[in-house]
């Protein structure tokens, strides 16, 4: 969906790159392997911070937010109203591993700004507006592979929601949609993290496996979601959210959950 051109779309991307990729035996859980902690961070009002491990280092700046409830957007208000304490705007944050750098603020929307919280460890990460909160500490791979997932919603944040905010549509498009849209994110933060996969913290398999399973859960909650709809509405009209809420699952979801 984004740009006309006819090269590797991202689903096409994420089955060459991503799902074929997928060798060894990883174990069930690929966020376990991916929360190994690159160093521990004492956070203080701001300031800035370096931690290096397995030759993985992170440079990190910021500082302490005024946030307000309605900042977070709908679904941590209704859901999740502990989710809103303690986060920190992330300023500046550096990767660096051998000859691969990654400087996440040239990869990020000029108008889009990132808060984190250390001080709870979710797999939530999701984007409301201008805004990404990722509800964990970023000094593991985990934390860095979801911000970089929600950075990539952040491109074609414009194009879905100006668009198509609030025109009643058949819940089969917008879902579709919803998926191209997780795809989407996935190809991205898989393309950035790429020079960064002979790190043993970001282990090739491991990150495959995440991304794999994360896409899998999604595409599950959706068809789920669809028939739920179908069942309370009889019209089957439903909007667009103007937030994309992503849960960082790479396990098997439960089914009657
Ligand atoms: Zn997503």
């Amino acid at each position: 969906m984004i740009g006309e051109t006819r090269r590797e779309s991202p689903s096409e991307y994420i089955e060459k790159h991503l799902l074929n990729e997928v060798t060894g035996e990883m174990g069930d859980n690929a966020s376990q392997e991916l929360s190994r902690m690159i160093g521990i961070i004492e956070y203080q009002e701001k300031g800035d911070a370096s931690i290096e491990s397995e030759l993985l280092k992170l440079n990190l700046s910021y500082e302490t937010p005024d946030l307000n409830p309605e900042d977070f957007g709908r679904t941590i208000i209704e859901k999740f109203p502990e989710f809103m304490n303690n986060f920190k705007e992330m300023t500046s944050l550096k990767l660096k591993s051998g000859d691969a750098t990654l400087n996440i603020f040239d990869i990020t929307p000029k108008d889009v700004r990132i808060f984190f919280n250390p001080y709870i460890d979710t797999h939530i990460g999701y984007i409301s507006g201008k805004k990404i909160f990722i509800g964990s500490d970023i000094n593991k791979p985990r934390s860095i592979l979801a911000l970089l997932h929600e950075i990539g919603h952040s491109h074609e944040n414009e194009i879905i929601f100006q668009e198509e905010k609030n025109r009643g549509i058949e819940p089969q498009e917008d879902l579709a949609q919803l998926l191209v849209s997780e795809r989407n994110a996935w190809a991205f933060a898989l393309k950035k993290i790429k020079p960064f996969l002979n790190n043993p913290l970001f282990k090739k398999d491991a990150v495959s496996l995440f991304m794999k399973r994360c896409l899998t859960n999604y595409e599950d909650k959706i068809k789920k979601d669809l028939l739920v709809r179908k069942n309370i509405s009889g019209s089957l009209k439903s909007t667009i959210p103007n937030e994309h809420f992503d849960e960082f699952l790479d396990f098997p979801r439960d089914p009657e959950e």
